[in-house]
C-alpha cells in the first residue's frame, strides 16, 4: 500500500461505496474515512427492492447489508455532496441544513445513479418511481387490495415489478414503446421469451406502444395510449432507466460523458487521486475494448473493492479490472442470468436445453466472437463465463443437452 493518503473521501454509500470503504480499511489504509450517503439510511442490498422487499415476503431490516461490512469510518446519511473544487481538493456537503466541507487526497466517486423523470414534466399523485428503499416502502404503503397498477418501461425494473406485483394478487398492465419486453437488454429474440412469460401470468402486455399523458388532476385515473386505447390506473410506477449521479461534479475537470469516463483500473479522467465505481463510473474494459457503464450489482460490488486498491496504491501499481460482467433477474418462477454484454450482437441462439422447456442456454455472438451467454438454469453462465473471458469464438464449443 503507498502510505501517500490521509483523507478519503468516499461520496455515495450503496455497494460500490460501501465495498471501496470497506476494502480501504481491510487493504491497511488508516488515515480519515468518510462515507457521504445522500440516503438517511445504512448501506442496503438495492435488488429486493422490486422483488421480496416489494412482496413483503423480507422485511426492511432483510436487506441491509451484512455486519461484515462494517468498517470504521466517519458515515455521513443523509448527507449530499453538491460540489466539488479540484484545486484546493474539498467537497461541499449539504448535511441534512448544515453546510460542510470536507477535505480529501484521495477520492472514490460512487454516487450511483438516479431515475430518469418524467420526460414532459409534472406527473400526478400516484405516478412513481422505484430506486431506493423509501421509494419502496411508499409504493407498498399506496397498494390497496388488488390494485390496479399500470407499470411503464419494459426494461429490468419495470418488468420485476410487474412479475412482483402480479405474484401477489395485484392486476397490473406493462406498457413498453418496444417490441417485446427486455428488447433493450436481451435484443428482440429473447425478450419475446419474457413477453411470453407475463403473459402467461396474467400481466397485461402492451408492446410497442406509448403513453400520450395521464388522466387524474390531483390523483393519477388512467393512462391514454398511443393506440388510442385508456387503461384506469390505481398506481403508476414508471420504469424509464436511470442516468448517472454527476451533477455535483460540475465545472471539476472530471470527465463525465454519460458517467465518470475511467480508465480500466478506474482512474477518473481529468483528475488525479481520484477514482470512480459502480453505476456512476464508465470503466475502460479491455475485453470489450470500449469504455462501458454497467448497472449491476456484482460489477458495482467488485469496481468497489478494485477502485479502492487502486486508489490506495496509485497508477503504478494499479490492475486492470476485466471481468466479465454478470446480472441476474428475478421473474415469477424464473431466474435469468447473464453473463457479458450483448449490446450490438448480429446473432443469438440457443445453445443448451430448450426454450420450450423454459430451461435453456442462449449465446449472443458479434463479429464472430461470443460476447454473451444468458441462461435460465441457476448456476450454468457461471461456468461458461471463463469462455467469454477467453474470447471464445461463437458459437461456444463447450454445450451439453438438458432434455
Ligand atoms: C430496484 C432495483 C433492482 C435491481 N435489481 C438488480 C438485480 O436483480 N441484479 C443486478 O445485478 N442489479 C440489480 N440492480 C442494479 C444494482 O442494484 C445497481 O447496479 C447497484 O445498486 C449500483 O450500486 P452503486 O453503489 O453504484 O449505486 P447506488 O446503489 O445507486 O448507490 C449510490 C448511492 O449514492 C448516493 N448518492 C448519489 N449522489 C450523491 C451525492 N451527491 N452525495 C452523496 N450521496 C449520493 C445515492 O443516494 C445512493 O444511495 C437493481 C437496481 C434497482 C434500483
Amino acid at each position: 500500500m503507498s502510505s501517500q493518503l490521509n483523507k478519503v473521501v468516499v461520496v455515495g454509500a450503496g455497494v460500490a461505496g460501501a465495498m471501496a470503504a470497506q476494502t480501504l480499511r481491510s487493504e491497511g489504509y488508516d488515515g480519515d474515512l468518510t462515507l457521504v450517503g445522500a440516503e438517511r439510511h445504512a448501506p442496503y442490498h438495492r435488488p429486493p427492492l422490486c422483488k421480496k422487499l416489494l412482496t413483503g415476503e423480507v422485511h426492511r431490516a432483510g436487506i441491509d447489508m451484512a455486519p461484515q461490512n462494517e468498517f470504521s469510518a466517519r458515515v455521513l446519511r443523509g448527507a449530499s455532496a453538491v460540489g466539488i473544487d479540484m484545486a484546493s481538493r474539498t467537497i461541499a456537503v449539504r448535511d441534512g441544513d448544515q453546510p460542510r466541507t470536507l477535505d480529501f487526497d484521495g477520492l472514490v466517486i460512487a454516487s450511483g445513479a438516479d431515475v430518469r423523470r418524467w420526460p414532459t414534466g409534472p406527473v400526478p399523485d400516484g405516478v412513481m418511481a422505484l430506486r431506493t428503499v423509501d421509494d419502496c416502502l411508499v409504493i407498498r404503503a399506496k397498494l390497496g387490495r388488488r390494485a390496479r397498477v399500470v407499470v411503464i418501461g419494459g426494461g429490468f425494473i419495470g418488468t420485476e415489478v410487474a412479475a412482483s406485483l402480479t405474484s401477489i394478487g395485484h392486476r397490473v398492465t406493462l406498457i413498453s414503446r418496444t417490441r417485446a419486453l427486455l428488447e433493450a437488454a436481451l435484443g428482440v429474440e429473447m425478450g419475446n421469451l419474457w413477453t411470453d412469460l407475463h403473459r402467461r401470468h396474467g400481466v397485461d402486455v402492451r408492446v410497442g406502444v406509448d403513453v400520450d399523458g395521464f388522466v387524474g388532476k390531483s390523483h393519477v385515473k388512467a393512462l391514454r395510449l398511443s393506440d388510442k386505447s385508456k387503461v384506469k390506473a390505481d398506481l403508476v410506477l414508471i420504469g424509464l432507466g436511470v442516468e448517472p449521479a454527476t451533477d455535483w461534479l460540475a465545472g471539476s475537470g472530471i470527465r463525465i460523458d454519460n458517467g465518470v469516463v475511467c480508465d480500466a483500473t478506474g482512474a477518473a479522467e481529468g483528475a488525479t487521486g481520484v477514482v470512480a465505481a459502480g453505476d456512476v463510473a464508465r470503466w475502460w474494459h479491455p475485453l470489450y475494448q470500449e469504455h462501458l457503464r454497467i448497472e449491476h450489482w456484482e460489477h458495482a460490488s467488485r469496481q468497489g473493492v478494485t477502485a479502492a486498491r487502486n486508489l490506495l496504491v496509485g497508477p503504478d501499481g494499479a490492475q486492470q479490472y476485466d471481468a466479465v460482467p454478470y446480472f441476474w433477474s428475478d421473474q415469477f418462477d424464473v431466474k435469468l442470468q447473464l453473463v457479458g454484454v450483448p449490446t450490438g450482437y448480429d446473432t443469438v441462439t440457443v445453445i443448451e436445453g430448450d426454450v420450450g422447456t423454459g430451461e435453456f442456454v442462449a449465446a449472443y455472438g458479434k463479429q464472430g466472437r461470443t460476447v454473451a451467454v444468458l441462461g435460465t438454469v441457476p448456476g450454468r453462465v457461471h461456468e461458461l463465463r471463463g469462455l467469454l473471458a477467453d474470447g471464445a469464438a461463437f458459437p461456444p464449443r463447450r454445450q451439453k443437452q438438458f432434455v
